[in-house]
């Protein structure tokens, strides 16, 4: 049983002691004491479907015991910032996470988080090209320090920061971009911003291949391979940001990239790599890794033995429990039950995604797609009293983010849309 504090004490604590920029979702928001599997517990031991997964982190499930016992293990042992000496674990999980990649993406650079991962990567495109233009996607996230801040593409998530060279091309949203599905016509933007704003030569593009905060946005097909080719024309590097899609969540594939069958140049990972602990990385090939060795370049906690123990627990989990066919399973399950929905009810605009990584966009209006804000907080407010979490994103606030643990079921899945249903039948 729990002994802590009350939410609304809790609650109090919050707003006196930690930032004002701090949110919450909920009107009544939820006091989370335990997490099991796909399940998170209130301090009343109520039980909730966990259906965003801490933002598609918990990949394995809330305290999977085999990566619980990794970190637990390793932290009696030894728990220090051992680039400068040796150790196992960081390079047992170097060479496995290498393994699970493409190509020459063989060299791994550790970090703590995505936003340190994303700006490693582009300080090694700029290094390697001599270039410093870069190009990223309207209404992608990359994270929130300088060059990330620039390189995300939504005014919402930039605050003063100078956004230094980046150019944000049209995005290929599939539901409300300007060419519908056809990914090779947005691609062309690309190749006019290298022509008409920078020297023809840039360092880098950068995307998700399904954004995540954008809303749950799944590039349109063919358009990272036309993307990719203009931008190694231009001597640019391709660099994937894999922090939300990666570690099979997609289902059909291991990396979010893959789904439309390129090759990057770098990729970068954070989120399910660790399955909630604070790791991330950047994987790049030996030949572009090399410009690192011309300055000093360290990090102090990245790669640490504890958090690259957790790592490679992480990948065994996934191998193990074949989480990857999982999330194709249940996901394209959860996928048909929500575009039956969507069927019923005309708040429902879209339904979209892959694998366990799916969104649901609400509109009070399918012609004009007008964003149905209000509803899309009093569905998910009202699916949490019922025992269900979903997130929410999208540059409108109106599109809900399913990014579950992949362990996810049926069974849940049937809840959740069931809940969906309910909520919506009376509204
Ligand atoms: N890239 C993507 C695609 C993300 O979704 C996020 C986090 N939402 C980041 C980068 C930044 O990761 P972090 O919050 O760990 O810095």
């Amino acid at each position: 049983p729990y002994n802590g504090p009350s939410a609304d004490e809790i609650l109090a604590k919050r707003r006196e002691y930690l930032s004002p920029s701090v949110f919450h979702f909920y009107k009544k928001p939820l006091n989370v004491v335990d997490g099991k599997r796909q399940y998170l517990f209130d301090e009343e031991g109520r039980r909730y479907v966990d259906a965003f997964g801490g933002i598609a982190t918990v990949c394995c499930g809330h305290c999977h015991p085999d990566v619980v016992e990794a970190i637990v293990n390793q932290t009696k042992r030894l728990q220090h910032s051992t680039v400068l000496y040796l150790n196992s674990a960081i390079a047992d999980f170097a060479e496995a996470l290498a393994s699970k990649l493409p190509g020459d993406l063989k060299v791994v650079f550790f970090t703590n988080s995505g936003t340190e991962a994303n700006e490693l990567a582009m300080l090694i495109a700029r290094l390697y090209t001599g270039c410093h233009d870069i190009i990223s996607l309207r209404n992608g996230y990359h994270g929130n320090a300088s060059a990330t801040m620039g390189a995300t593409g939504q005014s919402i998530w930039k605050h003063n920061v100078v956004q230094s060279g980046v150019h944000h091309a049209l995005n290929p949203d599939p539901y409300r971009g300007v060419f519908g599905p056809d990914g090779e016509k947005y691609a062309k933007d690309v190749q006019d911003l290298i022509d008409f704003g920078t020297s023809g030569n840039v360092a880098a593009f950068v995307s998700e291949a399904i954004q995540g905060v954008g809303g749950i946005i799944e590039l349109a097909p063919g358009y990272l391979p036309a993307v990719y080719s203009t931008i190694k024309k231009a001597g640019g590097l391709c660099i994937a940001d894999e922090v939300q899609a990666g570690f099979g969540r997609t289902g059909s594939h291991f990396w979010g990239f893959e789904t439309q069958g390129v090759v990057p140049d770098i990729v970068t990972m954070a989120k399910g790599i660790g399955n909630g602990i604070p790791l991330g990385a950047v994987v790049t090939t030996p030949e572009i890794a090399e410009v690192l060795t011309r300055r000093n370049y360290f990090n102090t906690f990245g790669g640490n033995p504890v958090c690259t123990a957790a790592g490679l627990a992480v990948l065994k989990v996934i191998e193990k429990e074949n989480l990857k066919e999982n999330a194709h399973i249940v996901g394209s399950y959860l996928k048909d039950r929500l575009a039956a929905l969507k069927d019923r009810y005309e708040l429902i605009g879209d339904v979209r995604g892959r694998g366990l990584m799916l969104g649901v966009e609400l509109v009070t209006d399918r012609q004009t797609k007008t964003p149905a804000k209000a509803e899309t907080l009093h569905v998910m407010d009202e699916m949490k009293e019922l025992g269900v979490l979903i997130g929410k994103g999208g540059y409108f606030g109106n599109v809900f983010r399913i990014t579950p643990p992949l362990c996810f079921t049926k069974e849940d899945a049937d809840y959740l849309v069931d809940s969906m249903d309910y909520v919506m039948s009376k509204m």
